[in-house]
């Protein structure tokens, strides 16, 4: 497969859900951007600049794998890349709904852009970055599903 394709998303911040979608999406690519959003809907604890760093810090097992940030439209960012595939990952069925909005609205905005979903392995499929944040603020271990850097920028930032 020749195309890069670009994981857009808000990585607040990034978790092992997200990195084992990118270790995915890394064997079927030749190259992955993660492409970290500016503006997001959801409060953020991290700025931007940390959440690329951390994004950053938990991929460099990868080579293949890049890390951005952007602002505005993720199909604008997708297609100022010469890419044509935005990944998004799903767990549970709660994540359907959301997603299958977010698709249809990209593709009314860009016919280009086909959105692919990959399913992360089981023991990801409940890991969200506000859970891992619930617990760490409640003094719980999360070494099974953050890489250390970012455990420590949580705990730093939360505790
Ligand atoms: P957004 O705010 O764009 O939803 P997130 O950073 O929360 O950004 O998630 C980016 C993408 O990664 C979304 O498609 C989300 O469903 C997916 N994702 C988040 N956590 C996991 C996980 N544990 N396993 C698989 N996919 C995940």
């Amino acid at each position: 497969m020749k195309e890069n394709a670009i994981y857009p998303g808000t990585f607040d911040p990034i978790t092992n859900g997200h990195t084992d979608i990118i270790e995915r999406a890394g064997k079927i690519f030749d190259k992955v951007i993660i492409a970290v959003a500016k503006e997001t809907s959801k409060e953020c604890i991290f700025p931007l600049e940390e959440r690329v760093e951390l994004a950053k810090a938990a991929t460099t097992h990868l080579n293949n794998v890049c890390v951005e940030g952007f602002t505005g439209l993720s199909v604008d960012y997708i297609k100022s890349k010469n890419s044509s595939i935005m990944i998004r990952g799903l767990r549970a069925v709660s994540d359907f709904e959301f997603e299958l909005q977010l698709s249809l609205a990209n593709r009314d905005l860009c016919h280009d852009v086909e959105t692919l979903y990959l399913i992360p392995k089981k023991e990801y499929i409940y890991l969200s970055s506000s859970l891992l944040k619930q617990i760490i603020k409640s003094g719980g271990d999360v070494n099974q599903w953050a890489h250390p850097k970012v455990i420590a920028a949580l705990k730093n930032q939360l505790r």
